[in-house]
C-alpha cells in the first residue's frame, strides 16, 4: 500500500473533495442529541502498522461511535465466551434495519448477527454476565484506551442519556429476546451498558489506531500483545464484511471492497487486512443509516490506493 507522502496527499484530498461536496446525507435524529451534530464536519485517518497516521479534516474531533462500538464487544465476548457465543447470536447477513424487530419471532429470539441492534444487545449481555453494569462498561471503556493508547478516550454522557430517554426500539429487542432466555441479565442493566458504549466518544485516529489489531492477525502493533487469536480476528472482518453496514453491506463491499463497520454517528471503521486501518466520519447518512460521505470517501480511497481485498 502508498505510504508516507503519497499516502498523506491522498488522504488531504479526499478529505478537501468531501469537505466541499453539498450532498451530505442526513443526520440521525432518531436520537436527539446526535440530531443536533453538524453535517458539514468530514475527518479521515489511515493507521499503519508502525503507529503512524496520516490524517486530514476533522480527524481529530470526537464523535459518537455508535455502532462501532459493537466490533469491539464482539471482540471481548468472544474472548469471554468463545464460540459460545454463536448460540446468542448468528453471522448472516440480516437484508433488514439495523434495529429491525421482524426477523427475531422467526429465529426464536436468536439475533442475526453481532452488528445489528438485537444481536449487539446480546453480545453486550454476555459482557455484563458475572459483573455490575458499572464494571462491564469501564472494561469496555479500557479495551478502547489500550487500543488507541490513549487513555483520555470516554463516554459521552449526554448522548447515552440521550438514547436512554427514547430507545423505545431497543427496548422492545431487548424485552423479546429476554422472552426467549437470550439476556441473561436484567434488560434495564444490558441496555444501560449498550447504549453507554454506543454513546462512547472517539476521533478518527483514535479510531484507527484501536482498529489496528484487526488489520494485523489479532495483534496490538504497538505492543505486540495479542488482543485476539489470529483466526478469531480473520472471522471479525469476515462479518464485518458481509454485516458492518446492515442492509448496506453489499453495496459496500461492492464498492469500498473492504470489511468495515458503521455506526449512525456518521463514523466508519475499515480494515486492509495486513495494512492498515482507516477511520473516517461525515454525519450524515444514507437511507440504510451508514455514513454518505464516509463511503464515497473509502470508495475513493480503495480505488485509487488499490486495496480492495478484490483486487486492485
Ligand atoms: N445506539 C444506536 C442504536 O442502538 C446504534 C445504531 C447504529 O449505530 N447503527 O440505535
Amino acid at each position: 500500500m502508498i505510504a508516507g507522502p503519497e499516502l498523506q496527499s491522498l488522504v488531504s484530498e479526499i478529505a478537501a473533495d468531501m469537505r466541499a461536496r453539498p450532498d451530505r446525507g442526513r443526520v440521525a435524529d432518531y436520537i436527539p442529541e446526535l440530531g443536533a451534530v453538524d453535517p458539514s464536519y468530514f475527518g479521515m485517518a489511515v493507521a499503519l502498522p508502525d503507529g503512524t497516521v496520516a490524517a486530514a479534516g476533522d480527524a481529530d474531533t470526537a464523535f459518537s461511535i455508535q455502532s462501532i462500538s459493537k466490533v469491539f464487544t464482539l471482540t471481548l465476548a468472544l474472548g469471554i465466551a468463545g464460540d459460545r457465543l454463536w448460540k446468542r447470536v448468528g453471522r448472516e447477513p440480516s437484508g433488514s434495519a439495523f434495529n429491525s424487530i421482524v426477523q427475531l419471532e422467526n429465529e426464536k429470539g436468536v439475533p442475526r448477527n453481532p452488528f445489528i441492534n438485537a444481536g449487539a444487545i446480546a453480545v453486550t449481555d454476555v459482557i455484563l454476565s458475572g459483573h455490575k453494569p458499572r464494571e462491564a462498561l469501564g472494561e469496555i471503556l479500557r479495551f478502547m484506551r489500550f487500543l488507541s493508547d490513549d487513555p483520555s478516550i470516554t463516554i459521552d454522557k449526554a448522548v447515552a442519556e440521550s438514547e436512554q430517554r427514547t430507545g423505545f426500539r431497543n427496548m422492545a429487542l431487548a424485552n423479546y429476546m429476554k422472552s426467549f432466555g437470550v439476556i441473561e441479565n436484567p434488560v434495564e442493566f444490558t441496555l444501560g451498558v449498550y447504549f453507554h458504549h454506543c454513546a462512547i466518544a472517539m476521533s478518527c485516529r483514535q479510531l484507527a489506531l484501536a482498529g489496528r489489531f484487526l488489520a494485523h492477525s489479532g495483534r496490538h502493533p504497538g505492543t505486540g500483545l495479542s488482543v485476539i487469536q489470529a483466526e478469531r480476528a480473520r472471522r471479525i472482518n469476515a462479518i464485518m464484511l458481509t454485516c458492518g453496514h446492515y442492509d448496506g453491506s453489499g453495496e459496500f463491499a461492492y464498492r469500498v471492497g473492504l470489511p468495515g463497520k458503521s455506526g449512525v454517528g456518521g463514523g466508519i471503521l475499515a480494515i486492509v487486512p495486513g495494512q492498515a486501518s482507516i477511520a473516517v466520519w461525515s454525519p450524515g447518512l444514507d437511507a440504510a443509516g451508514n455514513s454518505h460521505l464516509g463511503r464515497i470517501a473509502l470508495e475513493t480511497f480503495a480505488k485509487r490506493s488499490g486495496v480492495s481485498i478484490f483486487g486492485a
